[in-house]
């Protein structure tokens, strides 16, 4: 069994349909480049959804995790490691903060953040027991738990999953006046997104991010960035908060923290935060793991050389460039591009929907050689590994323009 059709007619039998994947069957990856099970190559303009930030096969990150595959990949947290304190050293040291509590995938993160600036509200700031309330945004997407899709606006996200968690106050993304008018003396944090992924790559207005941190200082509210999709990299800085200046309370990290090797999550905080929870009260099997430290560490490293961001924000400009050029109706100089979003390698693509959907495009892009992702109808993500080429990249958008105009 090898083909393609084979490959996706057993997967469609043989597993929950809880995805829509585009039908290619990938087999092996370098880079910014991607072959199928028939040897065709593609660009892999998702990078597992900013999770292979340092592209496929990254020569460090592999080497980091062979060695350790070698050593010791698992003991739990009943016991220390050799690897733990020094990645939570490194991963507190790059978000200036005092420390790290890891978990695996990014939706756990979330949820433990929640639990922090719960137990946060109730022991530091004196909220009432059980009444503990969370700003959260419209549209937002953190993930995919019972608690978290109970805050979540999609329909298909939530509808079916109830009965809902309590405890979240949902306001517009965007408007900082919004978040102050819903802030009672129960509210315990704000969590967002800095730049929100799978609503289509929405940049909030400048200014915004900071108005929010003045609003959570000044109610004492824990601000909760949720940088698991934006972070390590992906848009020109380590953090996306940094555009602004903007230093949350507590960090939320997954995605690219695993080198597209293992599940690494994080949340990252000061001890007056993180210090709430005690032995028994949190925890994962896997979190922390001596793998999952060595990759994780080796991230580190090369995101303390800059090189990733200077590249997101050089070869961003590049891309955000091209793809603005692409705006206008089809055939008058513009290729039916709508409007273009994001920030360092990152955009949101809006298609006018009546010349296709999301979908079309980014089938017809497969078959040009090129792997994106539509989300809501008639929005495509861009989002290659930050060690894509210029060269690939300008290839890329031609790619795209010359489907845009068969269309
Ligand atoms: N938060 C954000 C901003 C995300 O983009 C995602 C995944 O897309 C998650 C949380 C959930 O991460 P995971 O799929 O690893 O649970």
């Amino acid at each position: 069994m090898s083909t393609t059709t084979e490959i996706i007619e057993l997967s469609e039998r043989r597993s929950a349909h809880n995805y829509h994947p585009l039908p290619v069957v990938v087999r092996e990856a370098r880079g910014a480049w991607v072959t199928d099970v028939e040897g065709r190559r593609y660009l892999d303009c998702l990078a597992g959804y900013s999770s292979l930030n340092f592209g496929h096969g990254n020569p460090a990150i592999l080497k980091a995790a062979q060695e350790q595959l070698q050593r010791v990949t698992l003991t739990s947290r009943a016991f220390f490691h050799d690897r733990f304190a020094a990645f939570c050293e490194g991963l507190a040291d790059l978000c200036g903060k005092d420390m790290v509590l890891p978990m695996n995938t990014g939706a756990e993160a979330v949820e433990t953040a929640i639990k922090v600036a719960r137990k946060w509200g109730y022991e530091v700031k004196g909220v009432t027991p059980d009444r503990a309330d969370i700003i959260v945004m419209a549209d937002n997407f953190h993930g995919r738990t019972t608690t978290i899709v109970s805050f979540s606006t999609d329909p298909d996200a939530r509808d079916g999953f109830g009965p809902a968690t309590p405890g979240f106050t949902i306001v517009e993304y965007g408007s900082a006046e919004a978040i102050r008018e819903a802030i009672t003396p129960d509210t315990v944090a704000v969590l967002l997104e800095p730049i929100q992924g799978e609503a289509g790559v929405l940049v909030p207005p400048a200014g915004y991010l900071r108005q929010v941190r003045e609003i959570c200082t000044e109610n004492n509210v824990l601000l909760v960035a949720d940088e698991i999709q934006s972070g390590l990299g992906r848009t020109g800085e380590t953090f996306a908060c940094e555009h602004e200046g903007v230093v949350p309370d507590m960090y939320v990290l997954g995605k690219a923290l695993g080198g597209g090797v293992v599940p690494v999550s994080a949340v990252v905080a000061d001890a007056d935060v993180l210090g709430v929870i005690k032995p028994g009260q949190h925890g994962s099997t896997f979190g922390g793991n001596p793998l999952a430290c060595a990759v994780g560490g080796a991230v580190i490293e090369l995101l303390k050389s800059g090189e990733y961001q200077a590249r997101a924000r050089e070869l961003g400009a590049v891309l955000h460039e091209r793809l603005r050029a692409l705006i206008g109706p089809a055939g008058e100089g513009g290729h039916g591009v709508v409007a273009v979003r994001g920030r360092g390698l990152w955009a949101g693509v809006d298609i006018d929907p009546s010349i296709a959907t999301g979908r079309q495009v980014c089938e017809a892009l497969m078959r040009h050689g090129v792997l994106a992702k539509d989300t809501h109808g008639s929005t495509i993500r861009l989002a290659p590994p930050l060690v894509v080429s210029e060269e690939d990249l300008n290839w890329a958008v031609d790619r795209l323009a010359e489907v845009l105009s068969e269309l």
